[in-house]
């Protein structure tokens, strides 16, 4: 079987949960090669194994760190013509799908972006659905000639382990100087909050223009926290400054795909939607009943906010004491 090159997302030696997602969806189509730039595969080596990757191509450069993601994308073309791969798989992430794009250019493959699922089709080629107009039309797609370049939705696929060796295979690698136009110059350490990253969360509580203000917006981070939840916001929220754009969900915020969305406040308009609406479950509270996002959610309360979300949060509490 033809390799499926995967591109590892890694921070300091941690290889993303998005990752073993990747590695799970390139079994359907071939042979899991991973693809490490950078330095600390001593570290992420036994992840990419435990889910699968059968190869690991390592460019241990230091050109990964300083110039931004065009050397990713040269990698990654300079392994297509080597190897001639079946597929490549990134995470589909801002940088991912800019990995995503240029590969494209460079090698002439064509781009599936916001993939949810991917599966062999009869002839063995990557068949990939996609979540359309906010989710209400699902659409099949395939590259129909050459290489398929995708990029799938964090949370989308469930990771499933599957031994794998994960034999390293070092790569050398220079980025040409085109590639070294835009140099990174300094790195500022975001702070990293107590919660988990929004778009690999389990659980997602997202707080809208019902909370009233900042202050109000308060009850969306105490659930998030009695369930251990990422948070996120709608754009009126963002727009508002009650909250910072880094966490908006929809068309031109993040995307996200927990098992467990709960949208407090907020209308579900369909650019909201489109951000969401492949959660597995969606909660909804909202005190007007024929708020559009009852229409996509499984359970829905129609209530005030600030009085249901805090009896939600005591009752939960009393759960974890039991
Ligand atoms: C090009 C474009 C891109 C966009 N991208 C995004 C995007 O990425 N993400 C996004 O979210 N939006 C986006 N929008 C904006 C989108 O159209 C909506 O305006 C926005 O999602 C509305 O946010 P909201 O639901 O919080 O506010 P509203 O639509 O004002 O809804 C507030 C809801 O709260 C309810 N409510 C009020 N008070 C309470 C209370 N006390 N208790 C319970 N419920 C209460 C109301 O009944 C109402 O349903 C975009 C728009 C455009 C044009």
């Amino acid at each position: 079987m033809a390799e499926v090159l995967v591109l590892v997302e890694h921070a300091g030696g941690e290889v993303k949960k998005v990752t073993a997602e990747l590695l799970t969806a390139a079994a359907r189509l071939g042979t899991p090669a991973a693809v490490w730039a950078g330095p600390g595969i001593e570290a992420g080596q036994p992840r990419l194994a435990e889910f699968g990757a059968v190869k690991v191509y390592v460019a241990d450069s230091p050109d990964f760190a300083d110039y931004v993601v065009a050397p990713k994308a040269e990698l990654l073309a300079s392994l297509v013509a080597s190897a001639a791969p079946a597929a490549v798989l990134v995470a589909g992430s801002a940088e991912g799908k800019e990995v995503a794009g240029r590969l494209s250019v460079m090698t002439g493959a064509g781009v599936l972006t916001d993939a949810v699922d991917v599966a062999a089709g009869p002839d063995g080629a990557a068949l990939v659905s996609h979540a359309n107009f906010g989710g209400a039309v699902n659409v099949h797609a395939r590259v129909k000639s050459g290489l398929a370049i995708i990029a799938l939705r964090p949370n989308a696929v469930a990771p499933e382990a599957a031994a794998g060796s994960a034999v390293l295979e070092p790569v050398s690698f220079e980025a040409s100087d085109a590639a070294r136009a835009a140099r990174v110059v300094s790195r500022e350490v975001a702070a990293k909050s107590a919660r988990p990253d929004l778009q690999e969360a389990q659980i997602v509580v997202s707080g809208g223009r019902g909370t009233g203000s900042a202050e109000g917006f308060k009850v969306i981070e105490e659930l998030a926290d009695v369930v251990g939840a990422a948070v996120g916001a709608s754009r009126a929220v963002t727009d508002a400054g009650w909250y910072p754009h880094a966490f908006q969900v929809g068309q031109t915020g993040k995307t996200v795909s927990p098992q467990l969305y709960a949208a407090v406040g907020i209308s579900g308009a369909i650019q909201h939607r489109a951000g969401m609406q492949t959660s597995k479950t969606i909660i909804a509270i909202n005190k007007d009943p024929e708020a559009p996002i009852f229409e996509i959610a499984d359970f829905g309360v129609v209530g005030d906010l600030f009085t249901v979300v805090p009896q939600l949060i005591e009752e939960i509490g009393k759960k974890k004491q039991l």
